[in-house]
């Protein structure tokens, strides 16, 4: 399989247009899923990005009546969506790994089947908290940061597992990571997140794509302080569409973002979430426009389980 690196270099300064799906909730079709994003499809995605999703701590009443907590993953299946979207759809499958909920043992046997399906890319993540708990802490024996794991992945693509005392045959992944143009929640300053991100790219990370953003003045100087810290690697932006008017203060605060004020303006203008979609279209363009002019190597879009509204955009854009 080719590199996310790889498929940025071949198109010579060419953007490139990829997305981010979602597995469904455990029970729902697969099917559904693969066949909203068919369309997308025309755009030539390189590649399909799937997310992973820790488990989750749900209450559920026990035999003996009583309540008991367990851990249950809502949304499982990402290796096997990845094997369905490359059979499919013949793109490459880029999925998330995270270090939230599991051990760094059982992070080397994902790699592995990863590595077994041909998949050569994946995105090296921390994951978010665990809902019950508010704040991120790691499963006993795995890793806390992203950084660590990137030094896992980067070690097995040398041929050093965790135990092995020989050395193994070498795995071949292209790492990417998260990046943060208004901040990472968690950092106590713009500086020290910087730091991290830094830190990533130093240990081994090949290419970073960015948390979403509405106001591209926000990427910009992203990048232009990665360039500023010697950060050298690809910096894919990260795009949604703004669909309905609750979006405004939902994306806001579970991503810690600010709206650009223009763009709340107008959506409070509208009457129904049909024009606040339209108006999500109509702003989506003006951005993407920016950016392709701008250079960026690719739009990256979360699709968030909807994809008419990233077809339009990508059709007037591409
Ligand atoms: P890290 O790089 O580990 O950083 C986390 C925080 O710790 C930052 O504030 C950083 O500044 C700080 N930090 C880093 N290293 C250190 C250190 N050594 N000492 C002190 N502080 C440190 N979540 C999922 O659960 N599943 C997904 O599939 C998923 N996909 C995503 C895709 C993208 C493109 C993005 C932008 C986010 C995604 N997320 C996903 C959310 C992500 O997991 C959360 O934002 C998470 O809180 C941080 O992940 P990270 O990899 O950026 O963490």
């Amino acid at each position: 399989m080719t590199k996310v690196t790889e498929f940025i270099h071949q198109a010579q300064g060419k953007t490139l247009f990829s997305i981010e799906i979602i597995p469904p909730l455990k029970g729902q079709n697969i099917t559904e899923l693969l066949d909203s994003i068919e369309p997308l499809m025309e755009f030539k995605p390189p590649f399909v990005d799937v997310t992973y999703h820790r488990e989750e701590l749900i209450d559920v009443k026990g035999q003996n009546g009583l309540i008991e907590r367990i851990p249950i993953r809502k949304r499982p299946g990402t290796v096997g969506i990845c094997a369905r979207l490359m059979e499919r759809f013949k793109v490459d499958a880029v999925p998330h790994v995270i270090c939230g909920g599991f051990t760094k043992d059982e992070t080397e046997d994902v790699l592995f089947d990863l590595h077994y399906l041909g998949i050569d890319n994946v995105l090296v993540l921390r994951g978010d908290p665990e809902k019950s708990a508010g704040v991120f802490k790691a499963k006993l024996g795995g890793h806390t940061y992203a950084s660590e794991l990137v030094v896992q992945v980067d070690k097995m693509n040398k041929g050093v597992l965790l135990h092995a005392e020989t050395e193994a045959a070498h795995t071949n992944f292209c790492i990417g990571i998260a990046g943060y143009p208004e901040k990472h929640f968690d950092a106590e300053s713009l500086d020290t997140d910087f730091e991290h991100l830094k830190r990533k790219i130093d240990l081994g990370a090949n290419y970073i794509v960015t948390q979403m953003f509405f106001d591209n003045q926000k990427y910009f100087r992203f990048v232009d302080r990665c360039r500023a810290e010697g950060i050298t690697v690809p910096i894919i932006p990260g795009l949604k569409p703004l669909a309905t008017k609750r979006q405004l203060t939902v994306l806001a605060d579970i991503f810690h973002l600010e709206f650009p004020q223009e763009l709340v303006k107008e959506a409070e203008k509208c009457a129904t979430d049909k024009e606040v979609r339209q108006l999500g279209v109509e702003w989506g363009v003006q951005q993407c426009k920016e950016l392709i002019e701008y250079g960026v190597p690719v739009l990256h879009f979360y699709t968030m389980g909807k994809s008419d509204n990233v077809a339009r955009i990508a059709s007037q854009v591409f």
